[in-house]
């Protein structure tokens, strides 16, 4: 029998205090009296979700799977960790809010990048600068607006530099349902257009979805070819740096690290290759992802944690989905998390971290203790930083 008392679906209908325990007043009619027996031992308690185990077992068997870290999106007031911001919204908004949380949110918290401010004027404050339009692109320095941290350097003083990069495709093939790059564009971290062109596809074009590219025939009639187009791009990313020297963790490294919403699809369609270490797709980024796992879209992504439509209606420009990636990118470079030296759990320091050899020695550990040894199964973009 599973007797573990881990259904995360039942706790979320828990009262809980600000410590996230939850408080007995409202157990008695939910929880029978094993659970009761359960979360009266804070013991088994995970440190990062608060999900309660009947078994210490359980609880490091939890730990395990989880990949928990100083990574994750956290509750800025109950301190709850969550793999998305999908999740914490919930929590924060709701449907089905943490009603504490809620209420201190609702007074003090940012919609866009869900933390919350000391006073409900300093939220006003914060979520103007958080919130991007293109009113305030243009009036505040960028820089300033993204709350970046830079040294008098500037741009230049930190690592690799990210550029982000859009295509728009028109259709090939019989039913013109084959995508091929019709236009492309790259831009810099402050929202300069490093490259832009028009793009002749090597096979004949046969629908232009001219409602969604605004691509006409004469835009490509004399357009540049995709072999040029590669060369250009491949240029622009390597940036004098041999291909092969391009390794993950070569962070004084000349090549840039490229930024887009659906990069597999945009370089297959392009034909080039380039280093996964070196991309930071929004699409596939964990906590921008669905709580369904699946990802959302770049314009979904915009409107919550930027604030702004795209692709309002009319046809869509690639400059604008590179600003919107490169936004979200720079928002999540810019969060500040604690950051171990090794911050993976694939890295070979952590290899042995929840080892199975070690289990009993694990099962010793509060709960505290485990979360200090669990390290993250996927790459938080603030380790560009
Ligand atoms: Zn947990
Ligand atoms: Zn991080
Ligand atoms: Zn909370
Ligand atoms: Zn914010």
């Amino acid at each position: 029998m599973d007797n573990r008392f881990d259904s995360s679906e039942t706790l979320r209908y828990l009262p809980f205090d600000s410590h996230g325990h939850v408080s007995s007043a409202g157990l008695d009619c939910l929880i029978d009296n094993d659970a009761r027996a359960v979360l009266g031992n804070p013991r088994n308690k995970c440190a990062a979700c608060y999900r309660q185990f009947n078994r210490m077992d359980h609880l490091v068997e939890h730990m395990r799977v989880s990949f928990h870290s100083n990574h994750e999106p956290v509750c800025g007031v109950c301190n709850k960790h969550f793999r998305y911001f999908d999740s914490l919204r919930e929590h924060l908004i709701g449907p089905l809010p943490k009603l504490e949380c809620r209420n201190i949110f609702s007074i003090r918290g940012c919609r866009f990048c869900l933390t919350i401010q000391d006073t409900p004027a300093s939220r006003r404050a914060h979520e103007g600068t958080c919130q991007f339009s293109w009113a305030n692109a243009a009036l505040i320095p960028r820089m300033a607006n993204l709350g970046i941290r830079s040294n008098d350097g500037g741009l230049y003083g930190r690592g690799p530099q990210a550029v982000a990069m859009a295509c728009k495709m028109v259709g090939g093939g019989s039913d013109g349902s084959l995508d091929l790059c019709g236009r492309v564009c790259i831009i810099d971290e402050s929202e300069n257009i490093i490259f832009q062109t028009y793009v002749k596809p090597p096979i004949p074009v046969t629908n232009y979805r001219y409602e969604v590219t605004g691509i006409r025939p004469e835009m490509l009639r004399d357009a540049m070819g995709l072999k040029h187009v590669q060369k250009r791009i491949q240029d622009i990313l390597c940036n004098g740096e041999p291909m092969w020297k391009i390794r993950p963790g070569n962070k004084c490294g000349k090549a840039r690290i490229l930024v887009g919403h659906g990069l597999d699809h945009d370089l297959d369609r392009l034909q080039i290759e380039y280093p996964q270490s070196m991309i930071r797709d929004t699409e596939k980024y964990p906590p921008l992802m669905k709580t369904s796992r699946l990802s959302n879209s770049l314009k979904y992504l915009s409107q919550t944690y930027l604030g702004y439509d795209i692709h309002a209606g009319g046809a869509q420009d690639p400059y604008d989905d590179c600003i919107a990636a490169m936004r979200l990118y720079l928002k999540m470079r810019g969060q500040d998390h604690f950051k171990d030296e090794y911050p993976l759990a694939s890295d070979p320091q952590n290899r042995n971290n929840f080892a199975t050899w070690r289990q009993a020695e694990l099962e010793r550990m509060s709960p505290d203790e485990l979360m200090m040894i669990s390290r993250s199964d996927y790459y938080c973009w603030c380790l560009d930083a």
